[in-house]
């Protein structure tokens, strides 16, 4: 009894969060729009569609049309309605279902060996790197 009632408070402090400084932390599920030129949107399994925004690295990644269509899973907080902004990249905060399971996105040469987290050229050898989703627990 006392844990509901811990957990009730929790919640009614969760719907309290807009009045603090610090936004609620979310997640937000569906499948990933890319669009050229423009932020990338999710749209959820209710077809409602929410626009993302990130840090500079996170918008890169969220203009890649390799990612367009994959299911993803981002965590961070609403911005205004329909307005979401994605955690630092180095938080690990976006993540794309491949068999089943949430993967990292990374980007690999496989010439120099060297794993980036944006897309782009390599910073090695400037060859296009090709996309490499990876187990957020492996090293
Ligand atoms: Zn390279």
């Amino acid at each position: 009894m006392r844990l509901s009632v811990c957990l009730l408070a929790l919640w009614v402090a969760a719907l309290c969060g807009a009045d603090t400084s610090q936004p609620a932390a979310s997640t937000v599920r569906g499948k990933l729009v890319v669009h050229d030129g423009q932020p990338a949107e999710i749209e959820t399994a209710e077809h409602r569609r929410i626009q993302l925004d990130g840090d500079d690295p996170t918008r890169k990644v969220l203009s890649d049309s390799r990612l367009n269509g994959f299911q993803v899973e981002a965590r961070g907080h609403f911005t205004a309605p329909g307005r979401f902004q994605i955690d630092p990249i180095h938080t690990h905060s976006f993540l794309v279902r491949q068999d089943g399971k949430l993967k990292l996105v990374t980007y690999w040469c496989d010439i120099c060996s060297i794993r980036a987290y944006t897309p782009g050229p390599c910073v090695c050898c400037q060859r296009e790197t090709t996309l490499d989703l990876r187990d957020p627990d492996q090293p």
